[in-house]
């Protein structure tokens, strides 16, 4: 298959399925989802991506229709079902089928997944970024499909022509963007936000904290705020979908670029990881 939609139990090419209108997913955004890359048919780090969807659907009271370990099966079945072994794999957890009402009967959730072609690539060249408020609720640490403010942002980091859009809360501590989490380093230490309910806590965070203890680099798990990112050696953005990328501009002002080496072999060390996680 090119691409692979999956509902509850039924398969088909993503264009060709079709959804309850009643699932709660269509009236209240009602659900969790996780999502990472895939290559050589490995899906990369996918055990913590499963403990963070099944940590994000007890946070809400959504009941997982299936085990850690049947959901880890299933996923490693269905990316053999594609074409390519180059993958982008979605899967979501929504709380279930009613009629629309803001409270609800505990129930088995649905399970969707998405997977679609896609190449990791471009880690070596600079991204450009924009700022904008942080108008998001503070559940920021569960990764819910309420995702409007996030994707608002995303939309003016497109049109300014960046890839993504810093957030900072009124006062000017940068949180995370729209679809990553942001660091930064300075005196040759990297500080990123703490995990409180303000971030995500994402996973090639987790994996770029490790890189760095590994590499000696001291790491600070403390908010930093505007004045610091703009001043900052490099600026690191990391997501499942494109690992670590540095920035060289935000808000059209020049950024980063004093850490070379720094930044060099950190990248390296998140693609050997990522590489060797996935070999055949
Ligand atoms: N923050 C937000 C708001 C995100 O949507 C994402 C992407 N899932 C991230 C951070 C990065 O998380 P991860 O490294 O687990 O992909």
């Amino acid at each position: 298959m090119q691409d692979l939609g999956y509902y509850n139990g039924k398969i088909g090419p993503i264009e060709e399925m079709s959804i309850p209108m009643n699932d709660r997913v269509c009236w209240f955004g009602d659900g969790v989802y996780d999502a990472g890359p895939c290559r050589n048919y490995r899906i990369f780090a996918l055990d913590e991506h499963i403990d963070r969807l099944f940590r994000s659907a007890a946070m809400l009271d959504i009941r997982m229709p299936l085990s850690k370990e049947a959901l880890r099966e299933l996923l490693n079945d269905l990316v053999r079902k594609l074409d390519t072994g180059e993958l982008f794999v979605y899967y979501q957890v929504t709380r279930g089928t009613a009629m629309r009402s803001h409270d609800y009967e505990p129930m088995p959730g649905n399970l969707w997944v998405m997977i679609r072609p896609a190449v990791q690539s471009g880690f070596d060249k600079p991204i450009q970024l924009i700022t904008a408020e942080d108008t998001r609720y503070f559940h920021c640490n569960i990764k819910t499909l309420n995702l409007i403010p996030n994707i608002m942002a995303s939309q003016k980091a497109k049109l300014a022509g960046c890839q993504e859009a810093v957030l900072y809360r009124p006062g000017g501590r940068v949180t995370e963007c729209s679809h990553s989490n942001v660091h930064i380093l300075q005196g040759g230490e990297l500080y990123t936000a703490p995990t409180d309910e303000l971030i995500l806590p994402g996973i090639t965070r987790a994996h770029l904290l490790r890189a760095c203890r590994d590499l000696g680099i001291p790491v600070h798990e403390e908010p930093f705020r505007l004045e610091e990112l703009f001043a900052a050696e490099e600026v690191l953005v990391t997501s499942s979908s494109k690992l670590v990328c540095f920035a060289d501009r935000i808000d059209g002002r020049p950024v980063g670029g004093r850490q070379e080496k720094l930044k060099d072999r950190i990248r390296q060390a998140m693609l050997e990881e990522y590489l060797s996680a996935t070999q055949p």
